[in-house]
């Protein structure tokens, strides 16, 4: 195309005879043969041809630069018409004719528009700008859209006047166009993939502490204005955070550190969460520039609580759960602060009869009033969780008040006095308590929890409703009996139990008219185990039916034998425990002992104890019907220490009692034990039912009973229990003991 000068633009130089010339007139300007005067009117003139050549020069310099930036450079005349466009504008404006344009864009194809696209008018282009003001305008970003081809590029463009014309217009305005379409794309998209992922930019400018946010960023703060400095940035936290975020930037000034960190925030008087990086270039120039993102990390933050809640809750009750108790505790034992602290391990008495008789719905419901109780108790003195099933676990500190765990202990129990209401039906629900107390319950949170259970357990052992402190001589007890259990379950199979005899004999004569089975276990390991210990841990294990369905045929099988021998031994006795009534079919193998070794069913006399006559299951009456058709004696073992309920004894077949030997021991110096035996004398009296005194040692005991008409007694006055020959040794004769 057509490439005009500039108007004003000097003459195009370079001639090569003006060098001719120059010499020349140099030459003759120093020829002494001329006058001065000449002499100086020809180096004027030389001086003068030496300045056009300096001039025509610097124009062709200007051009060669002009035609080679990077940038377009078009040149208007005072008029605004265009007088030059380099070849980058031509490149530029794609070669589009604009000589005779007022502004390149001006005519119909072209348009420039804002950055939000809002066509920009003539007038208010750079260049009209700085030729209407005679001052630079720009640098500013304009868009040109090009109607013809539907094509938008993008330029930042400032215009600069030159020269005067005299009445205050420029002689000309060069104007500079830099395409800037690649880093606005660039930026455009940046700017979308921070808002889409809620990330902001940042940047901080060390030395004069100037901050620079992106869009983003600035929503994320939610400032207005938007923070300018560190010390605005700042202020959008909350404390400690606020320091925490302080120090980074000082490791980052000083050590040239990046960070990383999740802050809390305030906007508009609510907190937020946002997470800020920071990378720091290499030390030297460049670290005087610190940049970063920001991102709105609020919602994560929410998510992760409510699954750390959750992961901590016990659905049901609302209180912690195991996991999160047992991280407390290990928290507070780590720490010397707060390290005197107590355990208390809560478990609901009978609660799986109330889950098993209700159903599960009631049962979950009790679990919720019996957690609301506990709550109560336990206000804001200890943190309370529940382990699961009817168990609940509460951490209380001694380090302000030493008795604050048996108060609280107390305080439970206590709050279960009340009766529970399910299903309009009331329960009695009480609760046993295990604690342990550091350091001699522990000092380690599962042991310590473990130890709180085994002294609940224990408590449960000695009577429910009770509360028990965990002492070591208490865990090598449940070693023992852990040790007890695990022997026991071979026991029977091995061989291991054997019976012994205890002779039970007419007081007045002396003859021995029965005798007890009582069992005896030797254990390689153990050794020599009385039943008192292991008899209960079987009763719990359930072992005690294997081991009661060994004992009765065993029995059975040696007063057979005895009597084969012609013994004059009338019956035996064998202890029988509440569970072998459970399994319902204690009749069947009583029947079949019997019938084995051919005895009749009055020969045999079957103890039990209380607590199976106050369970009261159905169960029970069939197999009392049952063993009655047998012909089985029935009696209660240790009458008058249990429970004192007296309308079974009506109510059941029972043959005869037992006196508790715990009073015949007081007798016949001891008041109120004397009061007991006379009293049980009176019933067995009242009640027609047979009476037989255990655990006679003296003379004096036996010559009480007998004067009050007990005729049937046992104890070590006439013998322990002993080994079958040895029994039968000394009592096969049946001759009067004294
Ligand atoms: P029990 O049925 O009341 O048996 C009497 C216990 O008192 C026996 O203890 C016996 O040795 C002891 N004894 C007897 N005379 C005297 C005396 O004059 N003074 C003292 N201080 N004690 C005396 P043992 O054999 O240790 O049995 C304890 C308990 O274990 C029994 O009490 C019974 O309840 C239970 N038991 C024993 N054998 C069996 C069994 O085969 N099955 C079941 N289920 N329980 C059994
Ligand atoms: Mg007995
Ligand atoms: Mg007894």
């Amino acid at each position: 195309m057509n490439r005009p000068p500039p108007a004003d633009a000097p003459p195009a130089g370079g001639n090569p005879r003006d060098g001719a010339l120059l010499a020349e007139l140099e030459q003759a300007a120093a020829d002494p043969a001329r006058t001065a005067d000449q002499r100086t009117l020809l180096s004027r003139a030389a001086s003068a041809v030496r300045g056009a050549r300096d001039e025509a020069l610097v124009e062709l310099r200007f051009r060669e630069v002009v035609e080679n930036v990077q940038q377009g450079i078009v040149v208007r005349d005072h008029a605004g018409l265009v007088v030059y466009v380099n070849s980058e504008a031509l490149r530029m404006f794609d070669q589009r004719p604009v000589a005779n344009a007022p502004f390149p864009g001006g005519g119909p194809e072209l348009m420039f528009v804002d950055e939000r696209g809002h066509e920009v008018p003539p007038e208010r282009l750079p260049s009209a700008l700085a030729l209407a003001g005679n001052c630079p305008a720009g640098p500013q970003v304009l868009g040109m859209f090009d109607r013809e081809a539907r094509t938008l590029s993008w330029v930042s463009v400032t215009a600069v006047p030159h020269g005067d014309t005299g009445n205050g217009r420029p002689r000309f305005v060069m104007t500079f166009y830099t395409d800037v379409t690649g880093l606005k794309r660039d930026s455009a998209l940046f700017a979308r993939a921070q808002a889409l992922a809620s990330i902001g930019g940042w940047e901080w400018d060390t030395g004069r502490d100037r901050l620079y946010l992106t869009r983003e960023a600035r929503r994320i703060l939610g400032r207005d204005p938007a923070p300018s400095d560190l010390e605005g940035l700042l202020e959008c936290l909350l404390e400690p955070d606020r320091r925490r975020l302080r120090q980074a930037f000082d490791a980052a000034v000083q050590r040239g550190w990046g960070f990383g960190l999740e802050l809390q925030g305030n906007r508009g008087g609510r907190p937020f969460w946002m997470r800020i990086m920071a990378e720091v270039g290499a030390h030297g120039p460049l670290s005087a520039r610190i940049t970063g993102t920001i991102q709105d990390v609020t919602r994560q933050k929410q998510d992760e609580e409510t699954l750390r809640v959750q992961a901590r809750t016990d659905p049901l009750t609302g209180l912690l759960n195991r996991d999160a108790i047992r991280a407390e505790l290990a928290e507070r034992l780590a720490d010397p602060v707060q390290r005197a602290l107590a355990v208390l391990y809560v478990d609901l008495d009978r609660f799986k009869t109330v889950n098993d008789v209700l159903g599960h719905a009631a049962g979950d419901r009790l679990l919720v009033a019996a957690a609301n109780r506990i709550r109560a108790v336990v206000g804001c003195e200890g943190l309370l969780a529940r382990l699961g099933g009817d168990e609940f676990l509460l951490v209380c500190s001694l380090a302000d008040d030493p008795d604050r765990a048996l108060r609280l202990a107390e305080r439970i129990l206590d709050s279960f006095r009340a009766s529970f209401r399910v299903h309009d039906e009331e329960f009695a629900v009480t609760a046993s308590i295990g604690l342990a107390i550091a350091p001699e319950g522990g000092t380690e949170a599962q042991l310590m929890i473990q130890n709180a259970d085994a002294a609940m357990y224990s408590s449960k052992r000695r009577g429910r409703n009770g509360w028990q402190v965990f002492t070591p001589e208490l865990a090598a007890q449940q070693q023992r009996r852990l040790q007890v259990e695990t022997q026991l379950r071979n026991a029977v199979g091995n061989g291991e139990l054997t019976l012994y005899y205890q002779p039970q004999v007419d007081l007045a004569s002396g003859r021995t008219v029965a005798a007890e089975a009582l069992v005896r276990w030797n254990n390689p390991a153990l050794g020599a185990i009385l039943p008192g210990e292991f008899i209960d841990l079987a009763e719990n294990t359930g072992d005690v039916v294997a081991i009661g369905d060994w004992v009765l045929r065993e029995a059975c099988r040696q007063l057979g034998r005895w009597r084969g021998r012609g013994m004059a031994l009338e019956r035996i006795a064998v202890n029988v425990s509440y569970r072998q009534f459970l399994t319902g079919d204690l009749p069947v193998r009583v029947a079949e002992a019997l019938e084995e070794f051919g005895l009749s069913g009055d020969m045999l006399e079957l103890e039990l104890t209380e607590r199976l006559l106050v369970e009261d299951v159905p169960e029970t009456a069939e197999a009392f019907a049952a063993l009655q058709a047998l012909g089985v004696r029935l009696s209660i073992d240790d009458f008058g220490e249990g429970y004192s309920a007296l309308n079974y004894l009506r109510r059941l077949p029972i043959h005869g009692l037992k006196l508790s030997q715990l009073f015949v021991q007081g007798v016949p110096g001891n008041e109120s034990d004397v009061a007991v035996c006379e009293a049980v004398i009176g019933i067995a009296r009242s009640l027609r039912l047979g009476l037989l005194a255990e655990g006679v040692e003296t003379g004096a005991q036996r010559d009480f009973l007998v004067q009050r008409g007990v005729t049937l007694g046992q104890g070590f006055l006439y013998a322990p229990g002993l080994p079958a020959d040895e029994f039968e040794a000394r009592f096969g004769r049946s001759a009067p003991v004294t």
